[in-house]
């Protein structure tokens, strides 16, 4: 073989490896996912919420999936946000019409808006939480999404209960410009009167949660809880790096890192997150605490005296 042929022959397998690429609908379609480097059987991650048994990389989880694990089917009730009477008043197209995507976007993750958020109870607690759907437009948030998180916020005032935000979002929509950056005043104003009702007000961060979200509300939470290796950032690794010209560590911008430098509060697996909350929710509310605090401890005794003497 000469090098002419050699060349050809090489030239031959990169066409087929590039032809034998898979589409986005073919990998959707598969019963596999590709996990530390091995085909993984999805049904495999799926039935252990998401997260791979074998190398505990914590897989994409949606909204209605997370609620579903958190509080079991059916046992969570939608809330319903009013709807903006112009979704799209910039008439904004690029390669597709914007209302196009908005179609599409509601198709794939059968949401009105990017923002699922329900009533729900833990531990006999009632609670208010918000989740964001990154499959929507990649989580990002416009007019409707913010219609959703002051709908949510009011329901927990009415209601005197906590509030729980589970970010994951690329930022603020592009489509809707400056209506869009407006929402990140108003959930905060809505945080603010929540702080002032006196309610807990906790952050979930999921991966990744970016942007204007994380510019805004998801950082205001009471305390912030990160998921296993999340991403939390305003702006991506890329642009820091050639704006610092600087050479970051690997886990930069990761819950992880965030919380070696105080913007988190603690990083959890996914399984352990709900019961964390639990028992932060029966410490900051003094109802039903399974925490060993002086206060309980008095409480016991007490009561136990009490039972003594009579
Ligand atoms: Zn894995």
């Amino acid at each position: 073989m000469n090098w002419i042929t050699r060349i050809i022959s090489v030239a031959d397998k990169i066409k087929t490896a590039v032809r034998k690429r898979a589409t986005k609908s073919e990998i959707a379609a598969s019963k596999y996912i590709s996990c530390h480097g091995v085909p993984t059987e999805k049904k495999i991650i799926e039935e252990n919420n998401f997260v791979c048994p074998e190398c505990n990389f914590h897989h994409y989880q949606t909204p209605s999936q997370r609620f579903d694990m958190w509080f079991g089917k059916n046992n969570w009730t939608k809330i319903d946000s009013p709807k903006v009477a112009d979704p799209d008043p910039y008439r904004w197209e690029d390669k597709k019409k914007y209302t196009d995507r908005l179609k599409e976007a509601k198709k794939i993750t059968g949401q009105d808006n990017a923002i699922l958020s329900c009533e729900a109870k833990i531990n006999d607690i009632d609670i208010v939480v918000s989740a964001v759907n990154f499959k929507f437009i990649g989580g990002s948030i416009s007019l409707n999404e913010g219609e959703n998180v002051l709908a949510s916020v009011q329901t927990a005032i009415e209601k005197k209960c906590p509030y729980i935000f589970v970010s994951g979002s690329g930022g603020m929509r592009m489509m809707t410009n400056m209506l869009s950056l407006m929402q990140m005043t108003r959930m905060t104003i809505a945080i603010n009167e929540l702080k002032k009702n006196n309610l807990p007000y906790l952050v979930v961060v999921a991966s990744p949660s970016t942007g204007g979200l994380q510019a805004s509300i998801a950082s205001t939470g009471d305390i912030c809880i990160g998921e296993r290796g999340a991403t939390m950032a305003f702006a991506g690794k890329r642009i820091v790096e050639a704006t610092t010209k600087t050479e970051l560590p690997n886990n930069f911008q990761t819950v992880e890192w965030q919380m070696e430098k105080g913007q988190v509060d603690i990083v959890l697996d996914r399984k352990d997150i709900l019961p964390t909350i639990e028992k932060l929710l029966s410490i900051l509310l003094k109802k039903n605490s399974v925490i060993s605090t002086e206060e309980n401890e008095t409480k016991k005794n007490t009561q136990s005296l009490s039972k003594v003497a009579s």
